[in-house]
């Protein structure tokens, strides 16, 4: 006890010292910013249990070769399936802030849209609530306020707001006619696969003028329809490393440092039963209004394909509080909108309000106004 009230005596005389000889330095002011990254139709399976032994070893998911010589020693014959595919979303994630949606553990984590597929779940991930007029994942203007709207009218934070992603209904469902938020998802005229997107949103970042970012990649759900189980994990595993390299990049950078939360989502999840299920996505009425689609499906949909997952770090992020939902409890998709505006430090319900329906869902239990870092 002694030699420590020396050496914090020494310490107070030291900051004294420097205080007087320096010119006053103010205490450096928590600018919040969020980053979103989401993963198209990623299931809660292949996250919470790595690689599907099931899937790696048909060889109508995956190429022998393939699976012997590259992803089977990678994803499948190791100790821990999940933390070798994603090891950025268990080993940091899970460890500093939250992921959520493990039945295993029994987490519920659904979409509370009730067609399961990708126009219906970034509408409601993005605005605070399921629109069941909209049916389809065409070009249509979306009549609902995103976050990034919202944000953009907000005189502090117009410019500040941008989203990268590699779908062309991205404009449409952020409605950039009505708002000029800017969408990039085309880049020089090619197709954005997953790591031009990625090369966008490192770019977005850079800028240093940006405080909330939203990267959208699509790979995942690309090979999962096509029935590409080995292309679709090592999407995955890629997806996990860009979120390393932007946590890394965000830590390093003063800008940014202490004072940026990261949230990483799926718009919808896929089926586990029957084996060919791990393809598709959709409810009974997403397939009631494409029947020609999957006839096996039209009367159940696709089983489980509303469970998705959520994960979430940075100065927004409670761990503090029961991070969880609570028993017959479920955390929805619906709920992301207002966190990520709470993340900010700003009161959700104003957005709830402006964004003109005043029903947006509340932010998730784990998420509250940022703090600065606790001093050392
Ligand atoms: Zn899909």
């Amino acid at each position: 006890m002694r030699k420590r009230a020396k050496a914090l005596g020494l310490t107070i005389l030291f900051v004294l010292a420097t205080a007087a000889s320096a010119p006053a330095r103010a205490a450096p002011q928590l600018e919040p910013k969020v980053v979103l990254v989401t993963f198209d139709g990623v299931r809660w399976q292949d996250i919470f249990r790595g690689a599907d032994p099931k899937l790696m070893n048909d060889p109508a998911y995956v190429n022998p070769d393939i699976k012997s010589d590259v992803i089977g020693p990678a994803y499948l014959d190791v100790a821990d399936r999940a933390s070798a595919l994603t090891p950025f979303l268990h080993g940091v994630m899970a460890k500093d802030g939250v992921l959520l949606g493990n039945r295993d553990k029994g987490e519920c984590a659904k979409v509370a849209n009730d067609l399961w597929f990708s126009y219906p779940g970034y509408n409601e991930f993005q605005t605070g609530r399921p629109d069941p007029n909209l049916t389809g994942n065409g070009k249509t203007p979306n009549p609902n306020v995103t976050f990034l709207e919202y944000l953009q009218t907000q005189p502090r934070y117009h410019g500040k707001v941008s989203m990268v992603g590699a779908w062309d209904v991205f404009p449409y469902i952020v409605n950039t006619q009505r708002t000029d938020v800017p969408v990039n998802i085309g880049f020089n005229g090619t197709y954005p696969t997953d790591v031009k997107t990625a090369r966008e949103g490192m770019r977005l970042l850079e800028k240093h003028d940006q405080r909330a970012v939203y990267i959208a990649f699509g790979d995942t759900d690309e090979f999962a329809h096509a029935g590409d189980y080995a292309h679709y994990l090592m999407a995955l595993e890629r997806g996990d490393d860009f979120l390393r390299q932007v946590w890394d990049y965000l830590q390093s950078d003063p800008y940014y440092r202490g004072q940026t939360t990261l949230m990483v989502l799926t718009d919808h999840g896929r089926g586990e039963t029957p084996t060919e299920a791990w393809r598709e996505h959709g409810s009974s009425r997403a397939y009631k209004l494409t029947p020609k689609d999957f006839p096996q499906y039209n009367e159940t949909g696709v089983v489980g394909s509303d469970n998705v997952w959520f994960a979430a770090m940075g100065p927004g992020v409670k761990r503090d509080v029961a991070s969880g939902p609570g028993a017959g409890e479920c955390l929805h998709s619906a709920q992301v909108a207002a966190s990520l505006v709470t993340a900010l430090g700003e009161d959700w319900r104003a957005f709830s309000r402006q964004s003109a329906h005043d029903q947006a869902a509340p932010p998730f239990p784990f998420i509250g106004a940022p703090t600065p870092p606790s001093a050392p």
